[in-house]
């Protein structure tokens, strides 16, 4: 079976602190793509191109209400749009791993794929002109150069709770099949019949392990353990000074 990489999301634990939208757009800035356009970034109507953004959703109804933090990159699609549209073969997928890439090269600018791609993974970026849009960080992870465990996406290295994890989910030994197997991982929007390769686990009740030193920690462990610097008792307490 054919190799396909993927993102696998765990919306049970991702907090939306952005981590990954800005590593992400500091590794593709910086590397040899080039700059991403970013216009204004701290006024009042910033724009520019990123390969992944979180959006934030309330949702319920009051007073049952939860937030979930969405992250949205392009899906590495099985049967991408994208692909067919692009008139000069700039949008392609790999053979090789299932990447949906953008040969900057050949890209005109014209926007079919973005009108295509049914989930708005693709951005112009304005400046140079091309479409542009998540790469797997297809210049990280087979980077020899790296130590073999930095050789996975950078938003998936700066992600602190682990929300996001990387593999080939046709392999299902990978820890992205595994996850998707156990969790009830599913593909965006599967009506549109683009089979995305990135997948989503969804919020699940979570059974919290409490150890018995976490629990005396609790309260102020300086308190618990008796370290809270005391003052002498000829001196004034702030108790002494601040109650009457
Ligand atoms: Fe193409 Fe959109 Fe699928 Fe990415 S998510 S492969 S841009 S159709
Ligand atoms: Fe192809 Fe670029 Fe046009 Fe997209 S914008 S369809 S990649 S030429
Ligand atoms: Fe950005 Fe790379 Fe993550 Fe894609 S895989 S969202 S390009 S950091």
């Amino acid at each position: 079976m054919t190799k396909q990489l993927a993102l696998v999301i765990d919306l049970n634990v991702c907090v939306g602190c952005h981590a990954c939208v800005t590593s992400c757009k500091q590794w593709n800035t910086s590397g040899p793509a080039g700059t991403l356009s970013d216009d204004h970034p701290y006024g009042a109507d910033p724009t520019g191109t990123f390969f992944n953004r979180v959006q934030t959703f309330e949702v319920g109804e009051y007073p049952k209400t939860e937030t979930v933090h969405f992250p949205k990159s392009c899906l590495h699609c099985e049967d991408p749009p994208c692909v067919p549209v692009c008139p000069t073969g700039a949008s392609y997928k790999r053979a090789e791993d299932g990447i949906v890439l953008v040969d900057y090269d050949k890209c005109i600018g014209c926007k079919y794929c973005s009108w295509a791609c049914p989930c708005g993974a693709r951005e112009l970026d304005e400046h140079q002109k091309v479409m542009k849009k998540c790469t797997l960080c297809v210049d990280r992870i087979y980077d020899d150069q790296l130590p073999e465990a930095e050789r996975k996406p950078a938003c998936v290295m700066a992600c602190p709770t682990s929300a996001r994890l990387f593999g080939d989910i046709h392999d299902p030994d990978s820890e992205a099949s595994r996850a998707i197997r156990e969790h009830g991982g599913y593909a965006l929007m599967p009506e549109w019949g683009t089979q995305p390769a990135n997948h989503y686990l969804p919020r699940r009740k979570t059974e919290i392990r409490i150890h018995p030193d976490e629990l005396e920690r609790q309260d102020n462990p300086l308190k618990v353990d008796g370290k809270l610097p005391r003052p002498a008792t000829s001196e004034p307490s702030l108790d002494d000074v601040t109650s009457w």
